[in-house]
């Protein structure tokens, strides 16, 4: 396990004041303004929030697939652009909703880890077994598969890492209901074996009230509640928390 040998007071994941714009037609937009917050090693932290809250943005400068405009990200007191890059993303691995595939097959995609790290925890019969992909998948091109069938590609692909954090981007959103479960069951159960660290960005309110110990809700690029999953959803302290969690603003 890569980092995990950290101080156990170390948080996994560490914002400070952390900013993003963009600039579209002249305009600037604000799409993180002043991000604060830690995640302590071990904790399942649910990003909730609206969409274009700037949830996905704020994950994915955890691995470097994006750089904050001011402010640090940190992950194991380490600022991210103080990481090697490939053995930040080996210890803190995305999967996300659209993740690009190979050309080649669905074993190719899978093999993929071991051929640009050298190291690969399970074997891609494994990988597929874990993630309930079928084994006659395996030598089919990754481009014919369903948009659920990518879905635990791309998870998979994260799995085969040696992470001790696991950066979750509406992992589930292609899946039915009990697809659903069974991703969560698997995540669950490879965050008890391997005191992974995770935080997971999803849409769904049971999924993150079955899954997580801790919410984050984001609204306009602020992140403007940290609660216990069973205190937010039951006394949410913001009038926009109130309004997303009625369904008003989701
Ligand atoms: P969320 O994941 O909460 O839906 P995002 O982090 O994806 O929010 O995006 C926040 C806002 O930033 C959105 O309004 C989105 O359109 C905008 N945005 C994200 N990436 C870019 C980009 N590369 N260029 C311009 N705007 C962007
Ligand atoms: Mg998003």
């Amino acid at each position: 396990m890569e980092a995990n040998n950290q101080k156990d007071d170390i948080p996994a994941i560490s914002f400070t004041s952390v900013r993003k714009s963009y600039e579209q037609e002249g305009q600037t937009y604000d799409v993180l303004k002043a991000v604060t917050g830690d995640i302590q090693q071990g904790a399942i932290v649910a990003v909730l929030g609206p969409s274009g809250s700037g949830k996905s943005t704020l994950l994915s400068m955890c691995n470097l697939m994006k750089t904050p405009d001011h402010g640090e990200v940190k992950i194991y007191g380490k600022e991210v652009r103080d990481w090697n890059v490939n053995k930040l993303r080996r210890t803190a691995a995305l999967a996300f909703q659209s993740a690009p595939v190979l050309d080649g097959t669905v074993r190719d995609n899978l093999s993929l880890v071991q051929k640009l790290h050298q190291t690969q925890l399970y074997s891609p019969e494994e990988l597929a077994s874990l993630t309930g992909l079928s084994p006659e998948l395996l030598d089919r091109s990754a481009k014919d598969l369903s948009g659920g069938q990518l879905q635990r590609l791309s998870l998979a692909r994260t799995l085969a890492n040696p992470s001790s954090i696991l950066l979750l981007d509406e992992i589930t959103s292609a899946l039915d209901p009990v697809s659903a479960l069974e991703i969560e069951e698997l995540i669950k159960k490879q965050h008890q074996e391997k005191k992974l660290t995770v935080m997971w960005v999803t849409h769904n309110m049971e999924q993150a009230k079955r899954v997580a110990d801790t919410i984050w809700f984001m609204a306009d690029g602020r992140l403007l509640e940290i609660a216990e999953t069973d205190t937010f959803f039951s006394r949410p302290q913001h009038e926009a928390a109130r309004e997303f969690l009625k369904g008003g603003t989701r």
